[in-house]
């Protein structure tokens, strides 16, 4: 748990940004402040990730209500960050919306998901000592609603407890992490990965 994490948020909203994974207002934020009662800092809907204030970090309760912040409304996919909390027991959740997450989440979309093996990047996700690991990301088909997509990533998440992360299809990768520096290194080896199974494709 962090007690400010909005500085940290702030940094990976111009890193991510300025990496192409969360253009045009995309992708979401949030890090757990208090466990129980949940208490989640989250970014606001539809601000700028490249240019993103400490003011557009809101707190939020367990059924996504704005608790403090006036810098916006709470993002809408607030309710998939709570899933992803609760369920996968992440101190910290990020979204992205990635050309590579995009364009994989699309072409996989028929089997839910795909193994990622043999990488020795994927020792870069947490528990992972080896490139022989196969790793599952599985993708849910998207929707506009997120009390539906939350519930369909619980379901995801309970059968499959080792998942580091899903896809959701044509929108973006959700990854999490035990504080907010693992789940933005699993952005960056998620990112790497599926650059890298897509790229090896086209030879
Ligand atoms: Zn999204």
């Amino acid at each position: 748990m962090q007690r400010e994490p909005s500085s940290t948020l702030v940094r990976l909203g111009a890193d991510f940004y300025r990496r192409g994974w969360v253009l045009g207002t995309s992708g979401n934020f949030s890090a757990v402040l208090n466990r129980d009662p949940l208490r989640l800092a989250i970014t606001a809907s539809s601000v700028d990730k490249g240019r993103l204030t400490a003011n557009e970090i809101l707190q939020v309760d367990d059924k996504g209500r704005l608790l403090e912040g006036a810098g916006g409304k709470p993002s809408a996919e607030t309710l998939l960050h709570v899933a992803v909390v609760q369920t996968a027991g992440a101190a910290a959740v990020l979204h992205t919306h990635s050309v590579w997450s995009t364009v994989l989440s699309d072409v996989h979309s028929a089997e839910a998901g795909f193994f990622i093996e043999g990488y020795e990047m994927l020792k870069g996700l947490a528990g992972v000592t080896t490139h022989e690991h196969r790793e599952w990301l599985p993708i849910l088909e998207n929707s506009q609603d997120m009390e539906a997509l939350s519930s369909r990533a619980v379901l995801l998440m309970r059968a499959n407890p080792n998942l580091h992360g899903f896809l959701i299809r044509r929108h973006g990768l959700y990854t999490w992490g035990e504080s907010l520096e693992a789940a933005a290194r699993h952005v960056e080896i998620f990112e790497f990965l599926m650059e890298a199974v897509a790229r090896r494709r086209m030879f």
